[in-house]
């Protein structure tokens, strides 16, 4: 049987967010913000997923969330690492016979049946693809004094969001030579914010945008939990 693993990422202390709790457990709309998406996944066509919870969380993770609210398809609860590509890593070694591997930021929890799918058309397609929306506002790179500098065309810009869906061997493969090499003093690991990038230093492959959501937001400060939940009643309003 074809296995697609679901990678969802909480091992993050969301410095961001000004809270003593970590975002991903803090409530939204009555649920802790990791319950929406593992239920996404749950609901999707993944046949199992890993979640990656923060250091000395596992358990509560399996007894307050996937427990409590009756996910079905977690097969493994792992810690996560010091950075982010320490976390997926992680993840990846307890997903080592997947044939696809979506990975997803478990501060993300408005992704949806939709948005997983394409990523999962884009990972069959094309091998790696990266969900992202085209971006709405002129974004200016500033030097170091603040005074703007280049603009680039904002047609060719996208806002990279997550699920970011790759075939296993190939994601598997890339991980395991950046972090040697991170280990190692090759590379620094610094500035590696997704997957898509490891992809590209570790194997030169290009990775194909698919269309996400604009509502798949990331909860990084306050503001987003409010925007969060007004997407969310609106959502069990046109129920
Ligand atoms: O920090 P950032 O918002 O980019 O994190 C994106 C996702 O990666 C979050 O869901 C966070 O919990 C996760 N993460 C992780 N391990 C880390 C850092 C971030 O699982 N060390």
């Amino acid at each position: 049987m074809e296995r697609i693993t679901a990678i969802v990422l909480a091992g993050g202390s969301g410095k961001r967010m000004k809270s003593a709790v970590p975002k991903q457990y803090l409530t939204l709309a009555g649920k802790p913000v990791i319950y929406y998406a593992l239920r996404a996944f749950d609901e999707s066509a993944v046949t199992d997923i890993v979640l990656v919870a923060g250091a000395g969380d596992a358990d509560y993770c399996r007894e307050e969330i996937i427990r409590r609210y009756g996910i079905r398809k977690v097969r493994a609860v792992v810690e996560g690492g010091k950075e982010r590509y320490d976390s997926v890593y992680r993840g990846l070694l307890a997903a080592e016979d997947a044939d696809y591997v979506l990975i997803h930021d478990g501060a993300r929890p408005l992704v949806t049946a939709d948005v997983i799918a394409r990523a999962l058309a884009g990972a069959r397609e094309y091998g790696a693809c990266v969900a992202g929306m085209p971006v709405k506002d002129t974004v200016r790179l500033v030097g170091e004094d603040e005074f703007a500098d280049a603009t680039p065309d904002r047609r060719l810009l996208r806002q990279i969001q997550t699920p970011q869906a790759f075939c296993g061997p190939l994601i598997r493969d890339a991980y395991a030579k950046v972090l040697a090499d991170i280990e190692q003093g090759r590379t620094e690991g610094r500035g590696i914010t997704d997957d898509a990038m490891i992809l590209e230093y570790a194997a030169g492959r290009r990775v194909k945008v698919t269309e996400g959501s604009y509502r798949n937001l990331k909860i990084t400060t306050p503001e987003d939990l409010i925007l969060a939940e007004a997407y969310l009643r609106a959502a069990e309003n046109s129920d």
